[in-house]
């Protein structure tokens, strides 16, 4: 017969599909790098392997697992009994996650870039699955922050906006989606996933009137048409996500959750509801 090791070395190979990628943006200072620090050990803990460490410094592609007691899109439990869960728990799912360096000027432009590598791939199986935006909830107060996270945020938008256009019918397999992840829930000044929606609505659509008053102005000075997108298309609604997802089709969810701090050293449960999220994408 075949060697055991054999056995499970295929029955890996045909039980658990390529990973799907997840790309991790945001401001520097975010969480980022603790994120996915804490999803490899999380990860590491549940196959006994060691974690390497990394740096905010360098784009780094690590391979995770989704705790087995996260439903996927296309997997829900209906009970602890259900044969699908035990199947998840011999066999855990796993993803990838690319986290993107976010210093100074560059961020934006090396996170647009990998985003635009990332959701360029054709193959069912590798392709861009969804974007995590992540921002300080605590730092948001700040005026210059405020404006700076939701100008990236708007870019990340707009990109994927031109890309749901560009699209072709079967829009259902280009879709991708995005969390706005409101990390540092555990400080008390961190303003709640609530709020943290609005203001960055009404940023970007501050960001957005600008824009198309700065392109009015341009083209009547030089007779150009007004080619360049707005976010969202429709300039006379106020901006929202919802907005956005009725005009074009991107979905944005805004979930609080925490990765350092009580409630993830106690019950390791401040980033569960991301990690539902990620699960629904799958
Ligand atoms: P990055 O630049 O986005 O990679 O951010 P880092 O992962 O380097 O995190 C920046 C700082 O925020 C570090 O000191 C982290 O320990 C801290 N941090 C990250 N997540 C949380 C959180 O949920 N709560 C609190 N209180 N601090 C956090």
């Amino acid at each position: 017969g075949v060697p055991i090791a054999l056995h499970i070395f295929f029955f890996q190979a045909v039980a658990s599909p390529p990973s799907s990628n997840f790309l991790l943006l945001g401001p520097s200072g975010a969480g980022k790098t603790a994120f996915t620090t804490l999803l490899e050990t999380k990860s590491s803990l549940a196959s006994n392997k060691s974690h390497s460490t990394h740096t905010s410094q360098q784009s780094t592609l690590v391979t995770v697992t989704l705790p087995p007691t996260v439903p996927t899109g296309s997997n829900r439990y209906r009970s602890d009994n259900d044969p699908s869960l035990k199947e998840a728990i011999r066999n855990p799912i796993k993803y990838r996650v690319r986290d993107t360096p976010g210093h100074g000027k560059l961020r934006v432009s090396q996170g647009i870039s990998e985003l635009q590598t990332m959701s360029q791939s054709k193959d069912i199986k590798t392709r861009l699955r969804g974007v995590v935006f992540m921002v300080d909830t605590a730092a948001l107060v700040d005026e210059a922050t405020l404006r700076d996270t939701a100008t990236y945020l708007h870019d990340v938008l707009l990109f994927l906006q031109k890309r749901a256009k560009n699209g072709s019918s079967s829009k259902r397999t280009t879709d991708v989606p995005v969390l706005v992840a409101a990390n540092k829930q555990d400080l008390f000044t961190a303003l709640p996933p609530g709020a943290v929606k609005e203001k960055l609505e009404a940023e970007i659509d501050r960001i957005r009137k600008s824009k198309t008053k700065g392109l009015l102005d341009a083209s009547a000075d030089i007779g150009l048409e007004d080619e360049e997108e707005i976010l969202g298309n429709d300039e006379q609604e106020t901006f929202s996500f919802k907005l956005l997802e009725h005009e074009v089709g991107v979905k944005v969810d805004v979930i609080g959750g925490a990765v350092k701090g009580d409630l993830q050293e106690e019950f390791g449960s401040g980033v569960r509801r991301w990690e539902e999220w990620v699960g629904m994408c799958l």
